[in-house]
């Protein structure tokens, strides 16, 4: 892999941090992309100096088509090819479905189902040509188990994995497998934010007794991100704990 540049997007924090600092530990070189822009150049320095790998912080809205045509060129730019893109920016705007505003259902699904539809149009033409790459969306076990609450959320993840095995199946020809990850119950800023009546019942419904970590998630990325993964296409890997096998 060393040699390698990988687009992570949301990656200034969370699953997409530490995703980054797991490649970059193998000589990957870094792409961090989030919506504020100043901690996505901060965390790219940081990474730079810790592991000794090029890298590039870069502002980009992923829902927004400019932005992301900017982001890979940009990228492209710097690094000349993109072997690996994890699609992980994503966001919640919980609320049951009769309270549910247009707004909250379609920020959801921008971000986290259309910023991956996006990301991956631009990623491909330049993997294509290259006949290589390596595409993981970061999807959600309610995409399998749904969520009340999330119904914006849940069905943002499901798409996600059904665009998985679609760009799976289209691009299996040019060298590029796409597949996702679906993580549990996992301890960033996304689920603190949760009631601790909440997070008991979650705790429950996991055999392995606790929360899952941005570590066991970016475990799952990197070993997808490998070229000797290279047989594994449309496929799901969960990372819950056991809580839905
Ligand atoms: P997080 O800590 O909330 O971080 C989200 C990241 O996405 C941030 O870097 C944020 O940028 C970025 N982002 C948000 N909107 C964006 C946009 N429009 N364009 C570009 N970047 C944007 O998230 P996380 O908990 O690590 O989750 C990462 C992924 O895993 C998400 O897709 C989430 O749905 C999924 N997931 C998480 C859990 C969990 O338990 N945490 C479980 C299942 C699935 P800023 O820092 O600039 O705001």
């Amino acid at each position: 892999m060393k040699g390698q540049t990988a687009v992570i997007t949301g990656s200034s924090r969370g699953i997409g941090r530490t995703a980054a600092e797991e490649l970059a530990k193998k000589g990957v070189q870094i792409v961090i992309v989030d919506i504020n822009g100043g901690n996505a150049e901060k965390v790219a320095e940081e990474i730079k100096s810790q592991y000794g790998v090029e890298t590039l912080g870069i502002k980009a809205d992923i829902s927004n088509s400019e932005d992301v045509k900017r982001l890979f060129e940009e990228a492209v730019k710097k690094f000349s090819k993109i072997e690996i893109l994890v699609n992980n920016a994503g966001i919640t705007r919980d609320n049951l479905l009769i309270r549910m505003k247009d707004e909250e259902w379609d920020a959801v699904l921008n971000i986290n189902l259309k910023g991956a539809f996006l990301c991956s149009r631009e990623a491909i033409k330049i993997m294509s040509k290259n006949k290589y790459g390596r595409i993981i969306n970061i999807a959600s076990v309610v995409a399998f188990i749904g969520n009340p609450g999330q119904v914006n959320y849940s069905a943002s993840k499901a798409g996600l994995v059904a665009l998985t095995k679609t760009l799976a199946k289209e691009y299996a020809s040019r060298g590029i497998t796409v597949n996702a990850v679906a993580p549990g119950f996992i301890q960033t800023a996304m689920t603190e934010q949760l009631p601790e009546k909440v997070k008991e019942e979650m705790l429950r419904m996991i055999p392995l007794s606790r929360f899952g970590t941005t570590q066991d998630v970016a475990n799952a990325i990197t070993f997808l991100a490998l070229p000797e993964s290279g047989y594994i296409t449309g496929q799901v890997i969960h990372v819950n704990g056991g809580m839905y096998m």
